[in-house]
């Protein structure tokens, strides 16, 4: 046997499934970015036997049921941008791509409402809303990467999730291939129904363990005429929670509310529109929305609230200075990798009152531990993206700051918060899940994982703790859940 020489494994795998998508569409053995996901930069990937793309919800259930009968596990991957290694697969599983799930979906504007295809990307999502006069609130800031299907699978976030929810709030219907390739409707196009118990509520966040999802329809709402952020600068952490405080006061409920500590300010200092603030050690960015005097009327309102003890607001107007704004609010996270080339970043909450202990418990993790750390994230939602700074070149270092990263899940824990507010628990939270979580809560989500996926096979290692963590790492992982 040669390296190039398929196994018999490998050989039946892939005449098997090259039946149910085409040769074409089955990689025996995979190509290694459909091992890997943002958590790359952790040195985290995986192994798997095969990858597929099929194009249709048929074909993801001809896949699943092969897989189910040759014991193998599924793992689905949309844009492959998750943080906690949730689409990394191990062993000899079968990653289940989607994005031939594609097609131009329907946007029905009078009903302001959508249904894509789960492998279309999210930017493509806002942008077809867009056009036809709707909108899609959530945001989060892989949106030219990551799927639609993805975002209902991670159930993710950002900046506007403060008063639009997370992608949750927006799914009314999902077609899902469950666990032993069934496929089911769940829910519909109408705005309400409680004909059954949530289960898209359920698919939504369960991190590809209930079933593939091909299909979502959203509910939408008329797009804002205006975008009016606004960016407060503070000379200590102190003013700048003073200022938050009295923004949640002020009537307004503002479309985000996000904030960054001086640390990650200092590291996009370089491109902060309006110049360099070389005094701030705190910065709030709140946005307001809406009709064009909605939004003039609540931008006022905030920007009193947030001048009070501010060094400036800065209040850009024009439509090219308001997109430098979120553009540069969206470069956070790489300009505070590119310090030392790399972070180990996590997503924690607590109840917004708290977020200042919290910010105060990280700072003491980062002393106790000699490592540099930095949070910014979501004000508004008490979700914090507490990030230790790496250099990848530095062992001892890289020990020190996985280390002082743990610790940072321990926070939400002592002031009743969660561990993820919207990465997801993947593979890389598994071991502080199944710490964490009461014992009827995991029993119970172990239970619906087996209504839903019988055979166990569906992303088997994330998510769901199985209650033996902590005994063996999963395959090409530490911390890992091989169950
Ligand atoms: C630069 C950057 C910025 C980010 N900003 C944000 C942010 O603002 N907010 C936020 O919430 N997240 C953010 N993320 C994290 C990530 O983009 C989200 O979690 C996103 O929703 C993942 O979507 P994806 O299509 O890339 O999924 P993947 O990474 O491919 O998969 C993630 C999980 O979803 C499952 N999955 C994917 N598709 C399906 C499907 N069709 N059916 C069933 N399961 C499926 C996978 O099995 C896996 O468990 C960011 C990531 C990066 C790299």
């Amino acid at each position: 046997l040669t390296e190039t020489t398929p196994s018999r494994t490998q050989a039946s795998a892939l005449r098997d499934l090259a039946r149910i998508v085409g040769e074409l569409n089955v990689r025996v053995p995979p190509p290694t970015g459909h091992l890997r996901d943002a958590t790359e930069s952790r040195a985290i990937h995986g192994s798997a036997l095969a990858s597929v793309s099929p194009a249709s919800t048929e074909e993801v259930s001809g896949v699943v049921r092969w897989c189910v009968r040759q014991g193998l596990a599924v793992v689905p991957r949309g844009g492959g941008t998750g943080y906690a290694a949730a689409a990394v697969p191990a062993g000899e599983a079968i990653v289940v791509c989607t994005d031939r799930l594609a097609g131009a979906g329907e946007v029905t504007p009078e009903a302001w409402r959508g249904t894509f295809p789960a492998g279309m990307t999210t930017s493509e999502v806002q942008r077809r809303c867009r056009e036809a006069g709707l909108f899609f609130a959530p945001n989060p800031g892989s949106a030219e990467s990551c799927f639609i299907g993805g975002n209902v699978a991670t159930n993710a976030g950002g900046p506007r999730s403060f008063r639009y929810g997370q992608t949750r709030s927006w799914v009314t219907g999902l077609v899902v291939v469950l666990g032993d390739g069934r496929p089911v409707r769940l829910g519909g196009s109408a705005r309400k129904n409680v004909e059954t118990l949530d289960l898209v509520g359920l698919v939504c966040g369960s991190e590809g363990t209930l079933g593939v999802i091909t299909e979502v329809t959203l509910r939408l709402q008329p797009a804002p005429e205006a975008e009016l952020p606004l960016l407060a600068l503070y000379a200590d952490r102190e003013a700048g929670l003073d200022a938050l405080s009295s923004a949640m006061a002020s009537g307004v409920v503002p479309a985000a509310l996000e904030f960054l500590d001086g640390e990650a300010l200092c590291a996009a200092a370089g491109t902060l529109p309006g110049g360099p603030a070389p005094d701030a050690r705190f910065a709030v960015l709140a946005e307001a929305l809406g009709s064009e005097a909605t939004a003039r009327f609540e931008a006022s309102v905030l920007n009193e609230a947030l001048a009070h003890g501010a060094l400036s607001v800065r209040a850009p107007q024009v439509r090219r200075d308001v997109a430098a704004l979120w553009r540069w609010r969206d470069g956070v996270s790489l300009a505070v990798t590119a310090l030392r080339g790399g972070k180990l970043s996590e997503d924690i909450t607590v109840p917004t009152e708290r977020l200042g202990e919290a910010l105060v418990a990280i700072d003491a993790i980062g002393l106790d531990a000699g490592v540099e750390v930095t949070s910014w994230g979501h004000a508004g939602d008490g979700n914090i993206h507490a990030t230790v700074m790496v250099d990848h070149t530095n062992a001892a270092g890289l020990i020190a700051a996985e280390g002082a990263a743990h610790r940072f899940l321990e926070v939400p824990a002592k002031l009743g918060g969660a561990v993820s507010g919207e990465h997801g628990i993947g593979r890389v939270k598994l071991r502080a899940a199944a710490t964490q979580l009461d014992r009827d809560v995991l029993a119970i989500q172990r239970a619906v994982k087996a209504v839903f996926d019988p055979s166990g096979m569906m992303n088997p290692w994330v998510k769901i703790p199985s209650g033996r963590e902590g005994f063996a790492a999963g395959p090409g992982l530490t911390g890992g859940d091989p169950r």
